[in-house]
């Protein structure tokens, strides 16, 4: 039996020491909405102490039940990074890596501290010489700051399945583009292209004993792969996918039921680009649904402007699907700019059905600051219309990234369809190349200080929908606590949850040492 390991290097996480009383917990995204201290700042802190993670990786489970379910295959993951200080690392490869070890894999959603992980990558170069290292990501950018022999890109089951047959077999038909970033050469396995899972109809993850689930987590969990639009900044893979891209029914609902008969899990974070991108692919599902012994709950991205125009048919979807957590990326309320970016409903209309959604369903929101026809005013006017009408939510303001001219040649990843950045100026200031609006001149930077005043004058105390993971391993009920819409900020978890999430996470590091 072949032999790997994958680290799960998942979660947004961030030096608690430095986080004040009246910060809040440093949970889910409520730190950030504090009056006092606004979200960008956050981010600038020296990292001192690592400590909070509160969910698994989908990606990393999704390789490793793919690779055993060929039955060559042993390959145990190892999740909550944070909660491994340097010496359980080294103890943890020490005690695993054995001579039909092929592989020591690293998931990295997000881009984040590499420390650890390119101190592991010299140990495991240095002291287990025949092991292979490969970083994997949907996207290049969030894994160029891992250390790997290989980064793979995009949905990674059949890029794993080649590549561990070149490593067990030292055959040659593993297809790697060679790029130099920064200096640094990279061997990328680019499965978007070279090895695409999409669509996928059997994606089912199995947990093991040794991953030690809990029923009060939430797990991730897809119904599909893609989406079926292709807004002009969106850069999720693939984009514009025609026809039915969901998976088995009978493999979703084994999935489901495995998880609740083995480990009582019911809470789900759906990793859907879109999930509502078809009312059809929500009623499959929630066919089975119904057919289980417990209501699931899910979260995850959904259009409301889909929502809107399908009306109640696709509200009662959810409902009855369990669907109660929505993130909506509404963009603009400008409606010239939201069209531009391919979300052409009519402003009242969305505001309109905002409101409708907001009484049935835990509603979080994000827009962008900057798009085409978007004025310092009417940025100022959605602010206000939020504030007046939103402020029990949390709602994330993001200017408009776009490549700096400087960057744009050694990007790896896909660019953007560049319909809106090509008519963007570049002004440098104080050294720093920001966009220019092409049609009312201001600049990047001008858009950050709207962002600032958001995060400094809103309060949005609530905590957001993704915030589920946390809530659930505390034993909390999420009901009751996104139905505290009176509470401030960091009053919704008193300070004794972060001994408990402490807890939880000592546990997990002790049963994985073995101690
Ligand atoms: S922004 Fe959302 S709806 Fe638009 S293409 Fe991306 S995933 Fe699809």
């Amino acid at each position: 039996m072949h032999h790997g390991i994958i680290f799960s290097i998942f979660g947004i996480e961030y030096p608690i020491e430095n986080l004040n009383p009246e910060d809040g917990l440093p949970s889910g995204w409520q730190s950030y909405m504090s009056k006092k201290h606004g979200a960008v700042t956050k981010f600038g802190f020296p990292a001192t102490q690592w400590k909070t993670q509160f969910t698994r990786s989908a990606g990393s489970h999704k390789i490793a039940s793919h690779l055993r379910d060929s039955g060559e295959w042993d390959v145990e993951v190892i999740d909550f990074w944070s909660a491994f200080d340097w010496n359980d690392l080294k103890a943890l490869v020490n005690d695993r890596i054995h001579k039909d070890t092929v592989f020591v894999g690293f998931s990295v959603p997000w881009s984040g501290s590499y420390g650890k992980q390119i101190n592991l990558y010299k140990y495991i170069k240095k002291h287990y010489p025949w092991v292979t290292t490969v970083a994997g990501g949907m996207m290049f950018n969030s894994i160029s700051g891992a250390r790997a022999d290989y980064h793979m890109v995009g949905r990674g089951e059949y890029g794993m399945d080649v590549l561990c047959k070149h490593l067990i077999n030292s055959g040659s038909d593993l297809k790697v583009k060679r790029k130099t970033v920064d200096g640094r050469e990279y061997r990328i396995i680019d499965c978007r292209y070279d090895y695409p899972a999409e669509p996928k109809r059997n994606v089912k993850v199995s947990y093991e004993e040794r991953d030690y689930i809990e029923s009060n987590e939430t797990l991730a969990i897809e119904l599909s792969r893609g989406c079926r639009f292709h807004c002009a900044f969106c850069e999720y893979y693939p984009l514009g996918v025609k026809g039915d891209w969901t998976r088995d029914v009978d493999d979703f609902e084994s999935e489901m039921r495995e998880n609740y008969d083995r480990w009582g899990v019911t809470n789900y974070l759906l990793t859907d680009e879109t999930i509502n991108d078809r009312t059809e692919k929500l009623e499959k599902f929630g066919a089975v649904v119904k057919s289980l012994p417990f209501e699931p709950r899910f979260h995850g991205y959904m259009r409301s402007d889909l929502l809107i125009s399908r009306g109640q048919r696709e509200v009662d979807a959810c409902l009855d699907m369990g669907i109660k957590g929505h993130w909506y990326g509404v963009e603009s309320l400008n409606h010239q700019s939201a069209k531009a970016v391919g979300k052409g409903m009519a402003s009242d209309r969305v505001k309109e059905g905002l409101l409708e959604l907001d009484k049935h369903f835990e509603v979080n929101m994000s827009f962008i600051l900057g798009l085409p026809h978007e004025t310092l005013d009417s940025m100022k006017d959605t602010q206000k219309w939020l504030n007046e009408n939103f402020n029990h939510r949390m709602i994330n303001m993001y200017p408009l990234y776009m490549d700096k001219p400087e960057t744009k040649k050694t990007r790896v990843d896909i660019s953007s369809k560049l319909s809106i950045g090509d008519s963007y100026g570049w002004q440098n200031v104080f050294g720093e190349n920001q966009w220019v609006h092409p049609q009312y001149g201001y600049t990047e930077g001008d858009v950050r200080v709207l962002q600032r005043e958001w995060y400094d004058d809103a309060y949005h105390g609530m905590p957001s929908i993704w915030s589920l993971p946390w809530i659930t391993s505390l034993g909390k009920d999420p009901d009751l606590i996104y139905g505290e819409r009176d509470k401030l900020a960091g009053e919704h978890f008193p300070s004794s949850d972060q001994s408990i999430w402490d807890r939880k996470l000592e546990q997990y590091r002790l049963r994985k040492l073995g101690k």
